[in-house]
């Protein structure tokens, strides 16, 4: 994925865009998710630009990118969320589901579901209510009245 320089990370950095800013000092600015996919969805992005994800780190950006993982663990410590569990998260690529071509990493609270982010999400900011149970049993053909006498073999070619 290359470096876009309007991308919008790098838009917040310069100041064009607002963001919720909980964090931030020299080398790192940590706001909220516009679009969160847990009750806790915090970015923690690099101020350095033209580093778009994982793919692009080398080994002289190892102290950096440490610090990072140390910063948001910190912010977690301070958002009171280290007891109960949070999930640290880095996409790479489209196949990755990177949307932003600014290396950032998420800050989840983990969830007590087990659904995959991609779910999470539309579950968290959809405002649909989901479907209910019954209407999904709707569409089901009618159940056939079992006849006695006939064998599982049978059955099986409905
Ligand atoms: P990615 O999918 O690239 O790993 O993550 C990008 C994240 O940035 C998404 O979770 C998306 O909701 C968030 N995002 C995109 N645009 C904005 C924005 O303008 N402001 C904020 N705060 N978050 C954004």
């Amino acid at each position: 994925m290359p470096y876009d320089p309007e991308n919008v990370f790098a838009r917040i950095i310069r100041g064009e865009i607002p963001s919720d800013r909980i964090y931030e000092d020299d080398e790192f600015i940590a706001f909220r998710d516009i679009s969160p996919a847990a009750p806790v969805h915090i970015l923690v992005i690099p101020r350095r630009e033209g580093i778009a994800s994982t793919a692009d780190l080398t080994e002289s950006d190892v102290p950096w990118t440490g610090r990072m993982v140390l910063l948001a663990a910190r912010i977690a410590r301070e958002q009171g969320i280290e007891e109960s569990g949070y999930r640290l998260l880095m996409n790479c690529g489209p196949n990755g589901g990177q949307t932003v071509s600014h290396l950032h990493l998420h800050l989840l609270r983990r969830s007590s579901s087990r659904l995959p982010l991609r779910l999470l999400r539309r579950r968290w900011s959809s405002p649909r209510r989901p479907r209910r149970w019954w209407s999904c049993r709707k569409r089901l053909p009618p159940r056939r009245p079992r006849v006695r006498g006939w064998s599982s073999k049978r059955r099986v070619g409905w």
